[in-house]
């Protein structure tokens, strides 16, 4: 799950970024509107959060000129007074929910939840083969096995089960799992992978992570 912080106080996006990467989110912060805009555009975000109030363009004119623009990503709405004007207007310009500053994370955090879930259509288990990832309890099974899984590793999974049957390239991996700090030039998404794999595939004959050579990793049952 990858999200993107449009927020231009530095104390704010920087706890928001990391309360998401403890969540196992890749998480990339603009700090005025026109930068999350750009972002927002041209990167394939699962949830956008946007302050009301950014320099360079406030996040009311950058909500619709992305809805404008087709980009469907749900987006949720940072409010710094709780007046009804500010979230009447939010949500006529395209947002999906708001939240009143000051807020506590673990509300932020549920609501993001509730955001995702709409577009699963309120499922919370993820589920192929005999593979099932619980995300409200973050567990991983496989059969009657528990699979532990680092923060990393539980992304990646998600991201696989959620693009299922579909060649994942490394680039579209960094894209969803990684934010754009990383450095596509490291062998790190390999290196994740083959650790996910030995947990996911290592007791069973059944293989379900393969490698799509010289391209990058399919979620599949063999045939
Ligand atoms: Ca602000």
């Amino acid at each position: 799950m990858r999200i993107l912080v449009a927020e231009d106080e530095k104390k704010v996006a920087g706890f928001i970024k990391k309360g998401f990467e403890e969540e196992s989110y890749a998480v990339d912060v603009a700090y005025d509107g026109v930068e999350g805009e750009y972002l927002a555009s041209t990167n394939d975000y699962d949830v956008i959060i946007m302050d009301i109030m950014l320099p360079k363009k406030n996040g009311i004119e950058v909500i619709k000129d992305l809805r404008t623009r087709d980009i469907k990503t749900p987006i949720l709405l940072l409010t710094a007074r709780d007046t009804i004007e500010d979230k009447v207007r939010g949500l006529d310009s395209g947002a999906d929910d708001y939240l009143s500053k000051p807020f506590a994370f673990e509300e932020l955090l549920a609501r993001v939840r509730a955001l995702l879930r709409r577009k699963d259509f309120g499922v919370t288990e993820l589920k192929f083969a005999d593979l099932v990832l619980d995300q409200a309890t973050r567990k991983a099974k496989r059969g009657d096995k528990t699979i532990d899984l680092t923060s990393k590793e539980y992304g990646l999974l998600e991201y696989f089960l959620r693009n299922p049957n579909k060649v994942l390239t490394r680039t579209m991996i960094a894209e969803h799992v990684w934010d754009y700090t990383f450095d596509s030039d490291t062998n790190v998404i390999d290196v994740y992978v083959n650790h996910l794999r030995s947990k996911v595939d290592k007791d069973f004959p059944k293989k379900l992570i393969h490698t799509a050579r010289g391209i990058g990793y399919i979620l599949r049952e063999e045939e």
